[in-house]
C-alpha cells in the first residue's frame, strides 16, 4: 500500500470504567475509516495508561510531563474518568479537567439528536424535534474552582466552605460568538442563552449584559434568555423551539444530561471540548461518565464515544467522513442494534461491528 496523504496523530486516554470499552469501538471505527480510504488518511494512535489505576500505582491521575507529551497530538480522544476507589473530584481535576484548562478547551460541543429506532421519552413526535447543540462555557464560571473549606475558628459542626464562580467578560463573549457563529451553519438559526440572573446577580448579570450585545452583531439569528430552571422544563415540554443553547458550565453540565436521557440514553451523547484556536489540541470524549456499575461486562453503549469520533473528523478537517459515520449510527439504530441502556440486547462489540459495517451505506 502506499504511505498515506495525510497522517493525523491521535492521543488516546481510555481512562477508568466502562472509558476503555467505549474508546476501543471509536478507534476501530476510525481505523476502519482510513483503511477505506484509499491512502488518503490514516490515524497514529499512541495509547496513555492514565487514570484511576494509574493513580493507585503511582499517586498521579497522569504523568508529571504528561501536558507536554498530549501537546504535540492533531487530537485526542478521552474515554471517561473515575473510579469508586478515588474520590471523584480527585480523578476528574487530575485528568480530564486538567487537560481541558490546560488547553484552553473553552467550548464543550455537546449536540443532541433524536436517532431513528430509539425510545425517548419524549412523545414520538417531540422526540423527532429533537435537534440542538448545548454549547457549555468550559473554562471558568462554576468550575473555575475558587473557594475554600475549613475557616478558621468556626468549632465543630460549624465548617463553612465557599464555592465562587467566575465569569469574565472575555470568557463570556468568546462562547458566545462560538455559539452564534454555529447556530448560522444550522437551518435554524437561533441561539438561547441560559441563566438564572434573578438570583444569582453578578456573574450571571453580566452573562445576560455581554449575550445582548454579542446578539446585535448577529441580527440574522433568532435569541431568547432563558432561566435555567424554565429551560429544563422548556427542553421536556417544548423541544422544537431550540437549536443552540448556550450555557455556564455547571447549567449545561446539567441541561446536557437531560438532553441526553430525552434523546433516549446517557450513553448515546457525543461530545467535543474545543480549543477553537487550535493553539492546542482538542479533546474528543462521550458526555457520560466511567459507568462503573456495568463497566467490563461489555454492555456499554459506544454510541457517545463513536458520535465524539465524529466530531473529531469535522474538526481535523474530514467532514464527509464524519457525515459518514453519523449516517452509519442512524443506520445501526434504525436497525434495532440496539445495548441494553436502549432496550436491547447487543453488546459494545456486536454495536461495533454493525458501525464499521453500515459506514459504507
Ligand atoms: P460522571 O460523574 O463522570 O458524569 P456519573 O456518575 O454521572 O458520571 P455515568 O458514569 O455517566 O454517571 O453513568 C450514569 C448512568 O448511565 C449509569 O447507570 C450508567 O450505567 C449509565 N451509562 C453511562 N454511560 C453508558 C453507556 N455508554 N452505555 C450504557 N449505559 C451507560
Ligand atoms: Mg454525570
Amino acid at each position: 500500500p502506499v504511505a498515506p496523504t495525510h497522517t493525523y496523530r491521535i492521543a488516546a486516554i481510555p481512562a477508568d470504567g466502562v472509558g476503555p470499552e467505549v474508546l476501543a469501538s471509536a478507534r476501530a471505527v476510525l481505523d476502519a475509516l482510513a483503511a477505506d480510504s484509499h491512502g488518503a488518511f490514516a490515524f497514529d494512535w499512541e495509547e496513555f495508561p492514565w487514570g484511576c489505576g494509574h493513580f493507585e500505582r503511582t499517586g498521579r491521575m497522569m504523568d508529571e510531563d504528561g501536558l507536554e507529551r498530549l501537546r504535540e497530538f492533531d487530537a485526542i480522544c478521552f474515554g471517561a474518568v473515575g473510579w469508586p476507589t478515588v474520590p471523584d473530584h480527585v480523578s476528574l481535576w487530575g485528568l480530564r479537567l486538567r487537560i481541558c484548562q490546560s488547553f484552553d478547551q473553552w467550548a464543550n460541543v455537546r449536540p443532541v439528536r433524536f436517532l431513528p429506532g430509539v425510545r425517548s421519552p419524549l412523545r414520538a413526535a417531540d422526540a423527532h424535534a429533537l435537534d440542538w447543540v448545548v454549547v457549555r462555557e468550559n473554562s471558568e464560571g462554576e468550575y473555575a474552582g475558587l473557594g475554600g473549606r475549613n475557616f478558621a475558628g468556626r468549632g465543630p459542626g460549624g465548617e463553612v466552605a465557599v464555592q465562587s464562580a467566575l465569569f469574565t467578560e472575555r470568557g463570556c463573549e468568546r462562547v458566545m460568538r462560538f455559539a452564534f457563529e454555529l447556530a448560522r451553519t444550522r437551518s435554524r438559526r437561533k441561539v438561547s442563552s441560559v441563566t438564572k440572573s434573578n438570583a444569582q446577580q453578578y456573574g450571571m448579570v453580566l452573562w445576560d449584559e455581554v449575550f445582548a450585545r454579542v446578539a446585535a452583531d448577529y441580527p440574522d439569528v433568532e435569541t431568547e434568555s432563558v432561566l435555567v430552571d424554565a429551560m429544563s422544563a422548556k427542553f421536556v415540554l417544548r423541544p422544537w423551539e431550540l437549536s443552540v443553547v448556550v450555557a455556564s458550565n455547571l447549567n449545561a453540565d446539567i441541561l446536557s444530561d437531560l438532553g441526553s436521557a430525552l434523546a433516549g440514553s446517557l450513553g448515546l451523547a457525543p461530545s467535543a471540548n474545543l480549543n477553537p484556536e487550535r493553539r492546542f489540541p482538542s479533546m474528543f470524549e462521550p458526555v457520560h461518565g466511567s459507568a462503573p456499575d456495568i463497566a467490563g461486562r461489555g454492555w456499554a453503549n459506544p454510541i457517545g464515544a463513536v458520535g465524539s469520533a465524529a466530531m473529531m473528523l469535522e474538526h481535523l478537517g474530514l467532514p464527509a467522513e464524519a457525515a459518514r459515520v453519523e449516517r452509519a449510527i442512524a443506520a445501526v439504530t434504525a436497525a434495532g442494534v440496539l445495548t441494553r441502556d436502549l432496550g436491547g440486547t447487543a453488546g459494545t462489540a456486536e454495536v461495533t461491528r454493525a458501525l464499521v459495517d453500515s459506514l459504507g451505506g
